[in-house]
């Protein structure tokens, strides 16, 4: 049988049954998982998926545009199920990606097309820091909910 959604897509943008199990994982989480957490999550469904399959996959989905990668410094991808435009922080110690909404966010690329004649711009926003949690544990070393 086929699924609903190859059947309305244009040929060689099919979604399979994998990818489109990778991508609802990566929908339903809002903690950007790397590749090996969604692999973790896969197998659940899909028990004999390999690791690399999952990745490939998740390369793809980026490529269309239905979810965003994030590269992170110094360590592997992160994935995000929502492509639309936001800006993210990201926790030096511990590595949380967070997502951040910034009213500043929809005037950037009209501001940098004014300024660069640029045009059809996107851009992709992310701060690093130390989270709130981590930031107290290296000033008192004990978590914030510990004093
Ligand atoms: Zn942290
Ligand atoms: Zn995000």
């Amino acid at each position: 049988m086929r699924e609903p959604e190859e059947a309305l897509r244009p040929p060689g943008r099919r979604l399979t049954r994998q990818r489109r199990i990778i991508y609802e994982i990566v929908r339903s989480r809002r903690d950007h998982p790397n590749a090996a957490e969604i692999h973790r999550e896969a197998v659940k469904q899909i028990p004999t998926i390999s690791l690399g399959t999952v990745y490939r996959n998740l390369k793809l989905l980026a490529e269309q545009g239905l979810i965003r990668e994030i590269t992170h410094l110094g360590e592997g991808s992160r994935f995000d199920g929502y492509p639309e435009l936001h800006a993210h922080v990201i926790c030096r110690a511990c590595g949380k990606v967070e997502d951040l909404e910034l009213d500043v966010e929809s005037t950037l690329d009209q501001l940098v097309a004014e300024k660069t004649g640029y045009r059809n711009l996107v851009h992709s926003l992310t701060f690093y820091g130390l989270c709130p949690e981590c930031f107290q544990l290296r000033q008192w070393g004990t978590k914030a909910e510990e004093v």
